[in-house]
């Protein structure tokens, strides 16, 4: 197998980029996604739906970056495991094109595909 390992370092780095920047990205958006204060007498009806659906919108987005994040830590342990680059499905080569687009996928092509 192994002449057309990706370059591990490369990936780890990618990765460890990736998981800074949704990081940073959770911090900044923590403030949007506290619970809508109850005060009706300062917050009239129709801006508080709105503080209620941006707080839904912050949640969902939130929940998105966990999901990533934990799709993140999963890759960097195949890094140290040397299992990355190989799908975890079939266990052949996932494609470097692949992995450029997303480098955190678990999975080749076809098994990504064979899923839905
Ligand atoms: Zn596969």
């Amino acid at each position: 197998m192994a002449e057309n390992l990706p370059d591990v370092d490369t990936w780890r780095e990618r990765l460890l980029a990736l998981q800074h920047e949704i990081e940073a990205l959770a911090d900044s958006s923590a403030e949007s996604r506290k619970p809508v204060e109850l005060d009706q007498a300062s917050v009239g009806r129709l801006s508080r739906m709105d503080a209620i659906q941006g707080q839904a919108m912050a949640m969902a987005s939130q929940r998105r970056r966990q999901d990533e994040l934990l799709r993140i830590r999963a890759a960097l342990r195949r890094i140290e495991d040397g299992e990355y680059g190989f799908c975890g499905v079939c266990g052949n080569e996932i494609a470097p094109a692949r992995l450029a687009l997303d480098p955190a996928t678990p999975t080749c092509v076809s098994c990504a595909g064979a899923r839905r």
